[in-house]
């Protein structure tokens, strides 16, 4: 269909969430014109359940972290294996998430090296040359953390203390310290005090609907009101149907503004995908066209492939003291990463992260918390719940899964999203090593937990694969970035090995997943990437640099 717009900008900029968006803030603070295209539109967080007694029935009832289930009219359907949760809207799945704020460690950027299992490669770049982009990201969001963790690199000051643990951080950091395992309290991406128009959190324990405050650091109320300070032209309820492509080069994108069912079409200099690990790569394939048959930047078949969601299990112990961990944020207090690293003696490769999360209030303790235990209904209740509620602390084995090449992102044309494009399809395994490594770990979950104190029940959700509901939050690798035009789909820089003038700077381009939270790495990456394209605009549009690995002068 033809379009009936056209409009022309410097660079374009796909999907407003994570790194959607600060890619264009901080291309945007060096002068160059942006317009940003999101499927969604703006929401605010107390049309989630939130501040009434049934909050919690609600967000179990009547909402859905899962698109497929909520089938509102911005989101996409998922065919396949999987379950992924996603929002389509200003800040993208930082309106849903925790703000759990770890960095991948220095060894996450040596994969290949040290064990190269199913194909796994090293990342281009390492830590060091990452650093300076997460202090950056870190200071427009206002990370608040304890620096000291003896098992990293250190980490800036400055944006105020760590949230607090209360007892449940108390309790089990001294079962940790007991073992003489490594943790420290976590870094969260939390206000721990005001912030321009964004409040410091008043530990009420809603964040996983959205946070009334402004004290999470979602991308609407970090990055994107300073990017539409800069002039960023924000079009929401505009999905994309496809990228066009003139003689080897992006010339824009064709987009559909959902509420009139309009096509328009964006010139641009140069385009920037951010539609996440799904939306990415379904766009691309979407984008076959003359001279690129199979889809964009996809020549040598590695887009969608390299899917990871984290291997995982959730354990909650039950102790028989009051740990009140329903109270501050609901999210990690604290991790240890005393198995982190690879030590093939266990039968594995990779390590996982022990994550201590908060507890839930009272409606979800007695449907289950998180791993399905319910309070029984009847005599028992009352009893049920006095031993249960208040009592609890929650241990997640959050592993590294293996980039394996059959998991993956293709397209289903046989079913449409509320436009009539085709639905990205999921194939998701989990890899024996991946399975292990999460048996293994819940054995140190359990551990810890017992040295931490007197447990008197648990209850466990088992490695969980992704045709359960849980996890599927963290959605990586599906154009991942490499070493060579063989081995990935873009260089080291985020810009396609095919399409020069064509980067990707959301969650598929990280090589390898870590056993940690992606937000911090991919939001370090994008502003990378935004400091490359900006230091080398001219050379990119007039394409006098092709896509290589060297290193850009005085970058
Ligand atoms: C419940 C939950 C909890 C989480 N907790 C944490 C946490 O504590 N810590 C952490 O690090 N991470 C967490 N995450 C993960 C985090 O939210 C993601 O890593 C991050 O948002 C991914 O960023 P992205 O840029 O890849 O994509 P997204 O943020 O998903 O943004 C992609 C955007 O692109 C838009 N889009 C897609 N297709 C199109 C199209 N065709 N046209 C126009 N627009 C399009 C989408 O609507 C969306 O807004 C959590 C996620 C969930 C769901």
């Amino acid at each position: 269909m033809r379009a009936t717009s056209r409009d022309e900008t410097d660079v374009l900029v796909i999907g407003a969430g994570a790194g959607g968006a600060a890619v264009s803030k901080r291309l945007s603070d060096g002068g160059i014109r942006v317009i940003c295209l999101e499927q969604g539109d703006w929401v605010n967080p107390m049309e989630r359940p939130h501040m009434y007694d049934s909050w919690e029935l609600e967000r179990v009832r009547s909402w859905d972290w899962r698109g497929n289930v909520r089938q509102a009219p911005e989101d996409y359907p998922v065919t396949g294996n999987a379950a992924p949760m996603m929002m389509s809207g200003v800040g993208g799945a930082t309106l849903l998430y925790a703000g759990a704020w770890p960095r991948f460690k220095p060894v996450d950027f040596r994969k290949g090296t040290e064990h190269g299992v199913e194909g796994t490669i090293d990342w281009p770049i390492s830590y060091e040359e990452l650093e300076p982009f997460y202090t950056i990201n870190d200071a427009e969001l206002a990370v608040a953390r304890r620096v000291g963790d003896p098992g990293n690199p250190p980490r800036p000051d400055g944006w105020g203390p760590a949230t607090k643990g209360g007892s449940l951080g108390n309790l089990v950091g001294a079962g940790f310290n007991k073992l003489g395992w490594h943790w420290w309290p976590a870094d969260n991406a939390i206000l721990t005090h005001d912030r321009e128009a964004r409040l410091a959190c008043n530990d009420c324990g809603f964040c996983l609907s959205g946070c009334t405050r402004g004290s999470i650091a979602s991308a609407d109320v970090t990055y994107w009101p300073r990017a539409l300070n800069n002039g960023v032209d924000l079009r929401t309820n505009a999905r994309v149907e496809r990228i066009n492509v003139r003689a080897g080069k992006a010339t824009g994108a064709t987009y559909i503004d959902r509420l009139s069912g309009q096509r328009h079409e964006i010139t641009a200099k140069i385009v920037v995908m951010a539609a996440n690990a799904i939306g990415t790569p379904r766009l691309l394939l979407m984008s076959a066209q003359a001279g690129h048959p199979d889809g964009l930047a996809n020549s040598n078949g590695m887009v969608g492939r390299h899917l990871m969601f984290h291997s995982w299990a959730a354990d909650d112990f039950w102790f028989d003291r009051p740990l009140e961990g329903f109270k501050g944020v609901e999210t990690a207090v604290a991790y240890s990463q005393q198995f982190y690293n690879t030590d093939s003696s266990r039968g594995f490769v990779n390590g996982f992260s022990l994550q201590v999360g908060t507890s839930l209030g009272a409606a979800n303790s007695a449907l289950g918390t998180n791993t399905g235990r319910r309070a029984p209904w009847g005599k028992d209740h009352r009893d049920y719940f006095a031993n249960h509620f208040g009592r609890h602390a929650l241990i997640q084995v959050q592993g590294e899964d293996l980039p394996v090449a059959t998991n993956r992102v293709t397209l289903d044309r046989d079913v449409v999203d509320s436009s009539g494009l085709p639905a990205p399809h999921v194939h998701y395994e989990v890899h024996d090593n991946d399975r292990r490594l999460v048996e293994w770990g819940r054995t140190k979950a359990l551990e810890a937990a017992h040295a931490a104190g007197n447990v008197v029940d648990t209850a466990t959700t088992g490695v969980r694969g992704l045709s359960e509901p849980a996890p599927g939050w963290h959605i990586m690798g599906t154009c991942r970035m490499g070493n060579t035009p063989e081995d990935s789909v873009t260089n080291k820089w985020n810009q396609t090995w095919d399409v020069p003038n064509l980067f990707i700077t959301d969650a598929s381009s990280l090589t390898t997943g870590a056993a940690v939270n992606p937000t911090s790495t991919l939001q370090a990456v994008a502003v990378r990437a935004a400091e490359y394209i900006k230091h080398r605009f001219t050379d990119i549009v007039s394409q006098s640099v092709t896509p290589g690995n060297a290193d850009a002068p005085t970058m």
